[in-house]
């Protein structure tokens, strides 16, 4: 284990198995269906290439950056790289390390019904329920987690820790 995370939440074996019972339900509920998996860069990347293999479907990959900024009284959402397909009559799963307050893709997937996606839903590696602040929930979660910081496939702290192969709680000195 990493020196410092303090507690391993979910290992690589625990996160592989989840996405093979994801990506069959997705299998499932997507049949017939123009599916295009746009993963939230950079923390969904190893969840995307983790998952995408277990959806037997034809899909396509496209990627959105976006950066939120925390002011005084509200926080903004800035595209930093928007996708390079038109999303128009396609439905569209947003695929993110994690879902805390919800700010993020609320606004995402406004975004998108607006550009006129048939349908657009989420899966999330983890649902940090107790965060939410806007009312959105994801079709699609691996596995709901206390709220707390945590690191690893993926998430990082200061843009480190995405290569852990698990997710962790974070030491509290590291961040401190
Ligand atoms: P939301 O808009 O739902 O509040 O924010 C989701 C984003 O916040 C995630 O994509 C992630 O970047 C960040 N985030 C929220 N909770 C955590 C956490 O526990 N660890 C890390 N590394 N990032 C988090």
């Amino acid at each position: 284990m990493h020196k410092d995370v303090k507690e391993i939440l979910y290992s690589h074996e625990q996160i592989i198995e989840k996405c093979e019972e994801l990506g069959k339900q997705i299998t499932k509920d997507y049949q017939g269906k123009e599916l295009v998996l746009v993963g939230l860069l950079k923390g969904s990347v190893p969840f995307l290439a983790a998952l995408s293999p277990y959806i037997d479907l034809d899909v396509t990959f496209d990627y959105m950056d976006v950066s939120s900024y925390e002011g005084v009284h509200s926080r903004t959402i800035t595209i930093k790289k928007d996708l390079d397909h038109d999303v128009k009559g396609k439905d569209i799963l947003l695929v993110e390390d994690i879902l805390d307050t919800g700010k993020t893709l609320t606004t995402v997937k406004a975004m998108l019904n607006e550009r006129g996606a048939n349908s657009v839903e989420i899966v999330a590696m983890l649902d940090k329920k107790e965060g939410r602040t806007y009312p959105i929930e994801a079709k699609y979660y691996g596995f709901e987690i206390p709220n707390a910081f945590v690191v690893g496939f993926g998430l990082d702290f200061d843009e480190k820790y995405r290569n852990l192969p698990y997710v962790g709680i974070l030491k509290e000195e590291v961040y401190q």
